[in-house]
C-alpha cells in the first residue's frame, strides 16, 4: 500500500475495539497485579463506543476518524489511560489535519504527534513502565522504516512489533508514574496494561493496513 485512506481508520478503529474486548479481561488482569485492576473495562467501555458511533455516521477524512476517537475516549474511560489516549488520538488528528491520505512521513508525523502528546499529559519518560514504554519505540521504529523507504503498510508493521516488544520489556521495570509507581519495587515482575494497550491497539492498525 502506498498510502491510507478514511476506509483504513474506520477498520483499524473497529479492529482495535474488538482487540480490546477479546483482551479486556487480561488488561485487566495486568490491572489488578500493579493498579486497580480496570483498565480493560475502562479502555473497552471507551471503543465499544467508537466503534458505535462508526456504525453511524462515518467519518470523511483519518484525521475525522481519529477526532471521534479522542472526543469518545476523552468522555468515556476516564482514569489515567482516558485523557492520555484520548490527547494521543487528537494529536494525531490535528497531525494529519484534512488529509484524505496518508503517505509514511504523513503516518509517521502522526504516531509521533500521538507518543509526543502522550508524554505532554503525563509527564512519563521511557523506562517508566507506562504505555510511554510502547510508543517511543514504536515511533522510532516507524521513523526508521520511513527513512529507510518503507510503505505505510511495512511502516506501521514495525511500529506493532516494536510496541509489543517495548511492552514485553516493561515487565522487569519499576514503575514510576501512574497508579503502579505506588507499589514501588513490588510493580516489578509485571506487565504495564497500558503498554499492553498500546502494542493490541498499533497491532489492530498494521493488521488493518
Ligand atoms: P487508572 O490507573 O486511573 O485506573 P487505567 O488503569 O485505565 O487508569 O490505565 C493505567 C495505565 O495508564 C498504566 O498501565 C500506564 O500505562 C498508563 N499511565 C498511567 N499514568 C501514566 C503517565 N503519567 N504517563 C503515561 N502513561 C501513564
Ligand atoms: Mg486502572
Ligand atoms: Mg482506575
Amino acid at each position: 500500500r502506498t498510502t491510507l485512506d478514511t476506509e483504513w481508520a474506520i477498520a483499524w478503529l473497529q479492529a482495535a475495539a474488538d482487540a480490546v474486548a477479546e483482551h479486556r479481561v487480561e488488561l485487566s488482569e495486568l490491572d489488578r497485579a500493579i493498579g486497580d485492576g480496570d483498565h480493560g473495562e475502562n479502555l473497552d467501555r471507551g471503543f465499544s463506543a467508537i466503534a458505535a458511533k462508526l456504525r453511524e455516521e462515518a467519518p470523511a477524512t483519518p484525521g475525522a476518524a481519529f477526532k471521534l476517537a479522542a472526543m469518545t475516549l476523552m468522555s468515556k474511560v476516564g482514569g489515567a489511560a482516558g485523557p492520555l489516549y484520548g490527547t494521543a488520538f487528537l494529536r494525531a488528528a490535528t497531525a494529519v489535519g484534512e488529509a484524505t491520505e496518508l503517505d509514511p512521513v504523513l503516518l509517521a508525523g502522526a504516531l509521533t504527534a500521538a507518543r509526543d502528546g502522550v508524554v505532554l499529559r503525563g509527564k512519563a519518560e521511557p523506562g517508566d513502565k507506562t504505555m510511554v514504554d510502547a510508543w517511543t519505540p514504536a515511533v522510532d521504529a516507524a521513523k526508521s522504516a520511513v527513512a529507510a523507504g518503507a510503505d505505510v503498510t511495512s511502516v506501521l508493521a514495525a511500529a506493532a512489533a516494536a510496541a509489543e516488544a517495548g511492552a514485553t520489556a516493561t515487565d522487569p521495570l519499576t514503575a514510576r508514574k501512574g497508579r503502579a509507581s505506588y507499589l514501588g519495587e513490588r510493580s516489578a515482575g509485571h506487565r504495564d496494561p497500558g503498554a499492553a494497550s498500546s502494542a493490541l491497539i498499533l497491532r489492530a492498525a498494521a493488521d488493518t493496513a
